[in-house]
């Protein structure tokens, strides 16, 4: 039969009824062991010689569905889901890398994969660098011998900088670079970077994915034999598993994705375009914005442009926080993917840890805030920021 549409393969993927007495959702198996009918069983399982689950850190069948049907979304051979998004990006890592390689990435990362980075050069040896990776030229010079691994994120964070895949997979293919891509805002439903080439898809699954702020977690999409490898080192040794329970949650909001995410792309439209015409605001960064410096690329890898939008204020760091302390309904929060709109201060929040120049450089002002647009009415969303722009330029006025 024809492959089918991505939102089919949400509701149903990995799983049939006719396994499971019938149930129509997949069941939670909240266990941490399984049993054997015999120790020859056992012995078996243990040798690989039978199929069979042996302990839920080494396998759970609620988490191999998940797993599946992640694997089909990404349009990956294999998926393997993690206790959290940091979790699935150290296990990446600590797989791909060892003492002596260097790794490139995207200037702008979230900001604990920064914390990994430095921690990863430190104790074990491994270099890295940041890239613009605007064009090819710039990325080929910023490539060493020892570069085994170009690392992505794209919308970046918080900026809303689109790198293009389909260059970054050109040149990393002719020197044998593995491209990994943290997926999270995007999700599989707007961008599916593995079928432009790059080689490993990553998420916080806590985000889009969950879609209902009330899971902490992380998928890894790739090819069979990495996604064994790591099953087998860095996530059964290391241990950051996901609990049977988490990857339940998961799969019951992966049946709406498709459905929310078209919604918080709808409301993230109509708030830009308020945002735009608002004169306490300075810059709006959102990708599918035709004024976007890379407006083109994003049309190309993506299907829309997301939920999350950032803007500058016409003020200051002070009149920010002023700003966000008047909201009523759009909540303070970090985080993304919610049903709840969240604002967030990069700069004393998500983006704290990245020394001010340094932070300055790849754009993250002190005068910027970052939304993720929920699922309200677009309307209530747009006259709450209405209400706290107005009373910060009141405020400012009276301060002045
Ligand atoms: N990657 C990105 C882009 C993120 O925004 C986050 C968290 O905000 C993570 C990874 C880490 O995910 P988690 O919080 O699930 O560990």
């Amino acid at each position: 039969m024809k492959s089918k549409r991505i939102e089919t393969v949400l509701i149903h993927e990995g799983y049939h009824p006719s396994k499971y007495e019938g149930s129509l959702n997949p069941p939670l198996f909240q266990t941490s062991t399984f049993t054997f009918e015999h120790a020859l069983q056992g012995e078996r399982r243990f040798a690989g010689e039978e199929k069979g689950y042996i302990y839920s850190r080494l396998g759970n069948p609620t988490v191999q569905i998940l797993d599946e049907r992640m694997a089909v979304l990404e349009q990956g051979e294999a998926a393997l889901s993690f206790a959290s998004g940091m979790a699935a990006v150290s296990s990446v890592l600590f797989g791909l890398l060892k003492t002596g390689d260097h790794i490139l990435c995207s200037q702008g990362i979230y900001g604990c994969t920064y914390g990994l980075l430095q921690l990863m050069k430190e104790k074990y040896g491994v270099s890295h660098d940041f890239s613009p990776m605007d064009n090819e030229e710039m990325l080929r010079s910023q490539l060493r011998p020892t570069t085994r691994c170009i690392y992505i994120e794209t919308p970046i964070n918080p900026t809303m900088k689109i790198i293009d895949l389909e260059m970054v997979v050109k040149i990393a293919k002719e020197k044998g670079i593995i491209v990994v891509v943290d997926n999270t805002f995007s999700s599989p439903y707007l961008q599916q970077p593995l079928t432009y080439g790059c080689d490993i898809v990553i998420h916080s699954a806590t985000k889009y994915i969950g879609g209902h702020g009330d899971v902490i977690a992380g998928i890894v999409v790739g090819k069979n034999d990495f996604i064994n490898e790591i099953r087998m080192t860095t996530q059964k040794d290391i241990g950051g598993v996901i609990s049977p329970f988490d990857a339940w949650l998961l799969l019951r909001g992966l049946k709406t994705l498709h459905i929310r995410m078209d919604r918080h792309c709808e409301n993230a439209e109509k708030v830009v375009s308020f945002l735009k015409k608002h004169p306490q605001v300075e810059n709006v960064f959102y990708p599918f914005d035709p004024e976007h410096p890379q407006y083109g690329i994003a049309k190309k890898q993506m299907k829309r442009g997301g939920g999350v939008l950032s803007f500058t204020i016409n003020g200051t760091k002070e009149d920010a926080q002023r700003l966000m302390n008047h909201l009523q309904t759009i909540r303070i929060a970090v985080s993304l993917g919610d049903a709840e709109t969240l604002i967030q201060h990069p700069a004393t929040m998500t983006h704290s840890v990245i020394p001010q120049p340094v932070r300055e450089s790849m754009g993250i002002y002190d005068h910027m805030l970052r939304m993720s647009i929920g699922l309200e009415a677009w309307e209530d969303i747009c006259a709450d920021l209405d209400q706290a722009l107005n009373s910060f330029k009141h405020t400012k006025t009276v301060q002045s």
